[in-house]
């Protein structure tokens, strides 16, 4: 019986006009927003997939499908507490959280402190095992062209 277990998460969301950008629960100044059936907190999402990854339990989808109309609108961090409860109720915590978010645009970096610290209050951790880096895509590809914004995470969870 291991008592580690590692997954990981993708998400992307396209960038549309009228929207607010929301990443890591928070929303940021920009002039568009991510598309999707909930708040598309591409960040979130990718953590919460990696959570579930590691314990092989699927991904958001199954559990938030995005025909029910339940979690039109939903504020992802809600969506991020429930998925912990799920892993707490297994016997699991998490060890530390590493992310990347993919984004041409906007200046992310002001904004990274506030994310980490909201994501690791809904997780009831230190905020140093919620660790958050931005990068661009030099331009390349939709992401590069500002036609969305995407986010990977490893999440390690510990038995408890
Ligand atoms: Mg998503």
């Amino acid at each position: 019986m291991t008592n580690i277990r590692i997954g990981n998460g993708y998400d992307i969301h396209k960038l549309v006009e009228g929207r607010p950008l929301i990443l890591g629960g928070i929303e940021i100044a920009h002039t568009v927003g991510l598309l999707g059936h909930s708040d598309a907190d591409v960040l979130t999402h990718a953590i919460m997939d990696a959570m579930l990854g590691a314990l092989s339990l699927g991904d958001i989808g199954h559990y938030f499908p995005p025909t029910d109309p339940q979690w039109a609108g939903a504020n992802s961090l809600i969506l991020l507490e429930q998925v912990n409860g799920l892993v707490r109720s297994r016997g699991w915590k998490i060890g530390n959280i590493d992310s990347t978010i993919v984004a041409e645009r906007p200046k992310l970096k002001p904004y990274i402190k506030t994310m980490q610290d909201k994501l690791a209050e809904v997780l009831s951790l230190n905020p140093d095992r919620v660790s958050i880096k931005a990068t661009t895509n030099e331009k390349l590809g939709p992401v590069g062209r500002e036609e969305g914004i995407a986010a990977y995470s490893v999440v390690l969870l510990i038995a408890e």
